[in-house]
């Protein structure tokens, strides 16, 4: 059992706050005043759009987690060089109310529950593929450690994303179809029909 609520509106509201109760579609001072904190970052980050990271704006139920996982991962690549290589410096925003994209429910990024990390390799509804670059599997497993959920495997999937919220959609922790298994895979295929010899 992940120790952040599921990803609809009551659960979400249950646990971190309406941050929209007056429905005016915009997050209201007062929940914003009483959830959100800023936290300083355990190694150096730049907004993927510009400029360094100062701070970065999460709720505060989920804020020592984060730092946890971010801290994980400056001692797993071990260097900023390493992290920079890796592109874990790359932060494409954490609180930041709005719709899902394509939907009409709340992003989790409105409760401040949820973090994007080098979005320009690792779009939107593109592909999951360790190889082309994409979002290191080794920080999706240190995330996964404090439960966060990771959007790679989504069904749109959105590997930039992790989330202190469980949507449901993904198994926990089922391994990534590598390469070299879909490379085994293909070449079963090919067998089976270069046995369908043709008569
Ligand atoms: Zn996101």
């Amino acid at each position: 059992m992940s120790q952040w609520p599921a990803q609809s509106p009551a659960a979400m509201n249950d646990f971190y706050g309406n941050p929209d109760a007056n429905h005016d579609g915009r997050a209201d001072p007062a929940w914003m005043k009483a959830n959100l904190v800023r936290v300083k970052p355990p190694y150096r980050m730049k907004w993927s759009w510009a400029g360094d990271v100062t701070t970065i704006t999460v709720h505060r139920r989920c804020a020592e987690s984060l730092l946890r996982a971010l801290d994980a991962v400056a001692r797993h690549f071990g260097s900023q060089q390493a992290i920079e290589r890796a592109r874990m410096h790359l932060c494409g925003g954490a609180f930041n109310f709005r719709l899902m994209r394509g939907g009409s429910n709340l992003s989790v990024h409105s409760w401040g529950a949820a973090i994007d990390l080098d979005p320009e390799r690792n779009g939107l509804g593109r592909r999951y593929a360790e190889s082309l670059g994409m979002m290191p599997m080794a920080v999706v497993e240190i995330f996964a450690r404090e439960g966060w959920e990771w959007g790679g495997r989504w069904s749109r999937p959105d590997a930039m994303h992790f989330q202190a919220a469980a949507s449901g959609a993904a198994p926990p922790r089922r391994a990534p179809v590598r390469a070299s298994a879909k490379g085994a895979r293909e070449a079963l295929l090919d067998q089976v029909f270069s046995q369908r010899s043709p008569s």
